[in-house]
């Protein structure tokens, strides 16, 4: 059944149905030899490169939606900074480090829904500051019309983040703000613009295999290059802080799920990996992974650039 999926993703076909339920169902020492698979879709599509990207928390706080797991949202009581729009010059600056560290992208991430229009204008000023750094200015600002994805590609723009967060069977039961036809006409408006378009979600709140599966259908669909993949971090205050961390072979054999769905897909590893692969945080590498935001998430501590760097040298990968 394993040589079965693996001849399919290196055709770029995905599992069918039975063989996803297999895929679920194998017991877990039979692990090794799907992450030996999903390797080697990798290999396939990304050789030993390793995609790092970096972000900056460029708006903290005081966000009016509800998303559950979210330690911004104004209707969580968590201890947050919150603060406005930093600004061009320090998204610049933040930037500068990010690149020094290793990074080859670069995102400004700011809370809430969408950004009033002087922010708009700053945001523009902010991304064409990026890119004069050498690196690829990558925006997460909420909710976008194509007028706006243009507007950011003049600055030079090159990618545009914006998770869908889980599947849309499960997705009222994280965020009742909004709908996920939002989510999903913003992410259709930045593929149609051209943009490098990261979407995916997080992982952990509570959903079945079943809405993992949906929703990584639902990116193939879209045809998202890029996919995050964030491991939930259970924050105090927020409605899923009861909620236990991922147990690792659940989150290996997730990430080798999404290797064989999206096979051509950038994986990047993002938010949580401190906490599932505390002892060995390039371990999400052995399940098909071909990428990883290093640094600190957006309220979260993340792993150090330098440590991870070593690391994937040490591995014989090579950061790209
Ligand atoms: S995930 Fe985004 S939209 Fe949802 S509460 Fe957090 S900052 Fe607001």
């Amino acid at each position: 059944m394993i040589d079965a999926i693996l001849r399919q993703a290196l055709g770029k076909q995905p599992p069918t149905d039975r063989q996803l339920s297999c895929l679920i169902e194998l017991p877990e020492e039979r692990l090794p030899e799907l992450l030996a698979a999903a390797r080697q879709v990798r290999q396939a599509f990304f050789g030993r490169s390793i995609g790092l990207c970096a972000i900056v928390n460029a708006r903290s706080g005081r966000c009016a939606a509800d998303c559950a797991f979210c330690a911004q949202s104004a209707r969580h009581a968590t201890d947050v900074p919150s603060y406005p729009f930093i600004g061009a010059q320090k998204a610049a600056e933040a930037a500068a480090r990010a690149k020094a560290a290793g990074a080859t992208r670069f995102g400004i991430v700011t809370s809430g829904e969408r950004l009033g229009r002087a922010e708009f204008a700053e945001l523009c000023a902010a991304v064409a500051g990026v890119k004069a750094l050498g690196l690829a200015a990558d925006v997460s600002v909420g909710f976008l019309e194509p007028g706006d994805v243009a507007r950011l590609q003049a600055a030079g723009l090159s990618g545009v983040h914006h998770n869908l967060e889980t599947a849309r069977s499960f997705f009222p039961r994280i965020c009742t703000t909004h709908d996920y036809d939002t989510a999903l006409d913003t992410v259709r408006a930045a593929l149609a613009a051209g943009a490098y378009v990261c979407s995916g979600g997080i992982f952990g709140l509570g959903e079945g295999w079943d809405a993992r599966i949906e929703l990584a259908e639902t990116l193939r669909g879209l045809g998202v290059p890029s996919v995050p993949i964030n491991f939930l971090t259970p924050i105090p205050g927020t409605p899923l802080a009861g909620r236990p961390a991922m147990a690792r072979a659940e989150a290996l054999r997730l990430v080798a799920l999404y290797r064989f769905m999206l096979p051509q897909a950038h994986l990047r590893v993002c938010g949580g990996r401190p906490l599932v692969f505390a002892d060995d945080p390039l371990e999400v590498l052995t399940a098909g992974a071909s990428g990883l935001m290093t640094g600190d998430y957006l309220t979260t501590p993340g792993e150090r650039p330098e440590s991870d760097r070593e690391g994937l040298q040490k591995l014989g990968y090579e950061a790209g």
